[in-house]
């Protein structure tokens, strides 16, 4: 690991203005995603600008009735959150299946949606990585890829993005508020991961230098009842490899209202429109759940050794909805 220098910062615009003052520099949240990149060279910050101490660690009611939730915000306390957990249960579900207690006391929210890849090309600097090096390759399309993408991936990148918070997020709309030298700003998830491309190494819409100060949910009824479901090679602290947040509202038998989104299948937590249109109005059963999935993952593109995850989502999706209109029956 390199030498790197370490600053602390006590106010936003202090830590912006650290920021853009050196462009090697780093805003430093919780460490646990960033210090293990310098430690293996994947990343190589000369100045690391701690934010923990900002004023952004609150979880708030809206005036509009949702909350918003500072970007040092720990995991941990996230999914802690009463109102997290009576209003949106799969988020707090979503983060409890991360990681372990130790390391969610420690991750930030702002931590969580910008941590990288868990490619192990990217991470192993010894490898050509088109996300590392821009030009270099993609080492997965031909070799180890097996958690790799099957939706919106490129020729040029088919890594995953590896969070689970950030999933059901997405699936309930949530904004990410950002503050630049420039004044303050927002984007909603939907639009905060770009499409992979021909630029993986350009990975989200935050303008540069950009300080994340919190995340927006707006207010959703559906979101109450909703559950977030990880498959993953072990029992704990393990990535996904394939994860579903869902939320579904069922009236005289139909399909009222429903939100859907998909982890670790794409570059970025995939919102399935094409399943919530399918589903919005029709007969709430199997048969329905299945045909919705089919019309998403339609748009498929396994790798040899990924067609597993097609399956699985598919049945992810049909599982986890029968499960959601049963209880909203009662
Ligand atoms: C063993 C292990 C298992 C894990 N398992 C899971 C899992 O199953 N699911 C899952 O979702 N995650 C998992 N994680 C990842 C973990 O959740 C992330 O490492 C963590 O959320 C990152 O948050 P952090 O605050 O520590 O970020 P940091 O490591 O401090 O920062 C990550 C990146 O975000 C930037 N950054 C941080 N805060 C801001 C901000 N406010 N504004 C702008 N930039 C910012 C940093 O500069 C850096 O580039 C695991 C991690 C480990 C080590
Ligand atoms: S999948 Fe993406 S991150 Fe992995 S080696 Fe290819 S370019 Fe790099």
């Amino acid at each position: 690991m390199r030498e790197f220098g370490y600053q602390r910062a006590s106010d936003v615009a202090g830590a912006v203005a650290l920021l853009g003052a050196d462009p090697d520099a780093r805003f430093l949240g919780g460490g646990t995603n960033l210090v293990d990149l310098m430690k293996s060279g994947a990343e190589r910050p000369a100045r690391l600008i701690d934010i923990r101490e900002l004023p952004l660690d609150q979880i708030e009611t809206t005036p509009e009735g949702g909350l918003r939730v500072g970007a040092t915000v720990t995991n941990g306390d996230l999914a802690a959150h009463p109102e997290i957990r009576r209003r949106y249960p799969a988020l707090a579900q979503a983060v409890l299946a991360g990681a372990s207690g130790q390391l969610r006391n420690m991750a930030t929210v702002g931590g969580n949606l910008l941590q990288r890849t868990r490619c192990g090309y990217f991470t192993d600097v010894t490898k050509p990585c088109n996300k590392r090096v821009p030009g270099s390759g993609c080492p997965a399309i031909e070799g180890e890829h097996h958690n790799h993408a099957i939706l919106g991936a490129s020729d040029r990148c088919v890594a995953v993005h590896p969070s689970d918070m950030a999933v059901a997020l997405t699936a309930f709309d949530a904004v990410v508020a950002y503050e630049t030298a420039d004044g303050p700003g927002e984007v909603s998830l939907a639009e905060f991961y770009l499409p992979v491309g021909g630029t993986p190494h350009l990975e989200t819409a935050l303008p540069p230098g950009a300080l994340i100060t919190g995340v927006t949910l707006p207010p959703s009824p559906v979101a109450a009842r909703s559950r977030y479901r990880k498959v993953r090679e072990r029992a704990s602290y393990a990535f996904a490899i394939g994860s579903i947040a869902a939320a579904l509202d069922v009236r005289d038998g139909a399909v009222h209202d429903v939100r859907l989104a998909f982890g670790a299948v794409a570059s970025r937590p995939w919102r399935a429109r094409t399943a919530e249109r399918v589903l919005t109005g029709a007969p709430a059963g199997p048969e329905t759940f299945a045909a919705a999935a089919d019309a998403e993952l339609a748009a498929a593109k396994p790798l040899p050794h990924n067609g597993y995850k097609v399956t699985l989502l598919r049945n992810l999706v049909v599982a986890v909805l029968s499960e959601l209109a049963e209880e909203t029956a009662r």
